[in-house]
């Protein structure tokens, strides 16, 4: 159990913490004890704390906060603690909270010890405390057997230095202005409780424990209800743990069909595509084919033109040589019928000067 004791300077709550201490066997913490160790040992920390303490102010939060945080999570407070005297403040109880539900141990209960402020007075001023055992007295209404000596173990009393009028004005004050929030933040979160702390102490003892046995027994209650929600949520886990393997399994046979079958398609598709290369590619062959028998068509259609153009061309030739054969014949021909023709003209001059020459001689012989 966590439990976080609250009251007022003198309402009794160190008292019931011990008491509570001794029957549930968890540590006390209280930051004044603590304090006050610090003090007497006049430790750094103890002789900052001491003015605070003198006038019966706060210590800082800084110092407070640190004591509570070591001791807090040492080994003994596993199980449990009593807080008494702290928080103090609405930044310590804030600063308690996070604390520790970053430890995952959350309070289970603030306890106050309601006490009017006459009461209190009366009980501070009378407050006697053993040195040795801490047993506490008060000289009005619970005051030892011999005076400044402890019944239990017969030690040395005390009358604490804060326990004076002007201190104890002081304290109170304090705990009105910054103790009371306190009591709202605990109130308002739902685990403040309240038992007057008037009357014996064994009596006011037995309401303190018969709200933490309350307390315990709810969380027995509330423990054994998470167990069995955590039970079904462990077999609604298993379930649902198991219908999703299922469903990844399954999920993971229609993605393997799904690969096959897009495998399939694949190299179906490549298939096609093969087929249908090979016939653009035989389409190809039969045209270049038929591209080049129509090349060699085009060249043999070619040659026979160039080849018939050529016999053209010696027939031309031919016949123009044989034209032009027939011409020199005719030409020599003529030249030789013109010479023959000049030669019987020459003939015949030759023939007719003869027969004049030989007629003039004719003539002549006649004459
Ligand atoms: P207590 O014995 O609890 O009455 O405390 C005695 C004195 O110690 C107080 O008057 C404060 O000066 C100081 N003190 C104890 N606890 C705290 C705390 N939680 N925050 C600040 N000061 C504290």
């Amino acid at each position: 159990m966590r439990i976080v004791l609250l009251g007022a300077p003198g309402s009794g709550k160190g008292t019931q913490a011990k008491l509570l201490v001794e029957k549930y066997k968890l540590p006390q913490i209280s930051t004044g004890d603590m304090l006050r160790e610090a003090v007497a040992e006049a430790t750094p920390l103890g002789r900052q704390a001491k003015i605070a303490m003198d006038a019966g102010q706060l210590v800082s939060d800084e110092i407070v906060l640190a004591i509570i945080q070591e001791r807090v999570t040492r080994p003994d407070a596993r199980k449990g603690f009593i807080l008494d005297g702290f928080p103090r403040n609405l930044q310590q109880a804030e600063a308690l909270d996070q604390l520790l539900t970053s430890l995952g141990r959350p309070l289970n209960l603030s306890l106050l010890v309601a006490v009017d402020v006459d009461a209190l007075i009366q009980r501070l001023v009378g407050r006697r405390t053993c040195l040795s055992c801490g047993q506490m007295y008060n000289v009005y209404y619970a005051p030892p057997h011999i005076e400044g000596r402890c019944d239990e173990c017969g030690g040395r009393l005390r009358h604490r230095a804060d326990d004076n009028e002007e201190t104890i004005g002081n304290r109170l004050r304090v705990f009105e202005t910054h103790t009371l929030p306190v009591v709202e933040y605990y109130k308002e979160q739902g685990s403040l409780r309240t038992i007057q702390g008037v009357g014996e102490i064994s009596d006011i003892f037995k309401a303190v424990t018969k709200v933490v046995e309350d307390v315990k027994s709810n969380l027995k209650n509330e423990t054994r209800t998470d167990a069995i929600r955590a039970a079904f949520a462990k077999h609604r886990a298993t379930k649902a743990e198991k219908a999703a393997a299922e469903k990844a399994q399954k999920k993971s046979v229609k993605k393997k069909a799904t690969k096959k079958a897009a495998k399939k398609t694949v190299k179906k598709a490549v298939a096609k595509k093969k087929v249908a290369a090979k016939k653009v590619a035989t389409k190809k062959v039969a045209k270049k084919k038929v591209a080049k028998k129509k090349v060699v068509k085009k060249a043999v259609a070619r040659k026979k033109v160039t080849a018939k153009k050529t016999v053209k061309k010696v027939a031309t030739k031919k016949k123009v040589a044989a034209k032009k054969k027939v011409a020199a014949k005719k030409k020599a021909t003529v030249k030789k019928t013109v010479k023959k023709v000049a030669a019987r003209k020459k003939v015949a001059a030759k023939k007719k000067a003869t027969a004049k020459k030989t007629a003039r001689k004719a003539a002549r012989k006649k004459r």
